[in-house]
């Protein structure tokens, strides 16, 4: 993709502080970091989220993403981290090429997670758990 950043990261058209590299995956530090260590995991062949990503590449993703939290976990001394991907602009993705987010995570950072609700009744509950179950059958 011509005018993605990110693609234009992994041609080396734009810089970045990479802190991981293999055929199929780039990770670099994110620019504007929630905390110090955060970095996103790229595939090198552009896609927009995990639906237009192919499986292998989604395999690779996951386990590197194991390898380089281990890394940032122990080196940056943590006490846990998030792994997020935004999907969507509605959900916050800002670059349309998908990143896995590996953010550290410090005791009083002040960063504060997703609201969360209550259902409004089983009857909703059920519906929601039927509409999904049905594409996954
Ligand atoms: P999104 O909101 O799409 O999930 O996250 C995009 C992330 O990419 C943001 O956290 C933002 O700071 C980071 N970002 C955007 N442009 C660049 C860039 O050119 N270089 C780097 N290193 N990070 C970027
Ligand atoms: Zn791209």
């Amino acid at each position: 993709m011509n005018d993605c950043i990110f693609c234009k990261i992994v041609r080396g058209e734009l810089p970045c502080y990479k802190i991981y590299e293999d055929n199929e995956t780039l990770a670099f530090l994110d620019r504007n970091p929630v905390n110090p260590g955060h970095t996103l995991l790229i595939p090198k062949k552009h896609s927009e989220t995990i639906l237009d990503t192919n499986d292998e590449t989604l395999k690779k993703l996951i386990t590197t993403t194991k390898k380089i939290s281990k890394a940032i976990f122990e080196s940056m001394k943590l006490e846990g981290f998030n792994i997020g991907i935004n999907q969507f602009k509605i959900a916050g993705q800002v670059v349309p090429h998908l990143h896995i987010h590996i953010m550290p995570r410090h005791k009083n950072d002040g960063i504060k997670l997703w609201p969360s609700r209550e259902y409004e009744s089983e009857k909703e509950k059920n519906n929601v758990q039927k509409k999904i179950t049905r594409l996954l059958k």
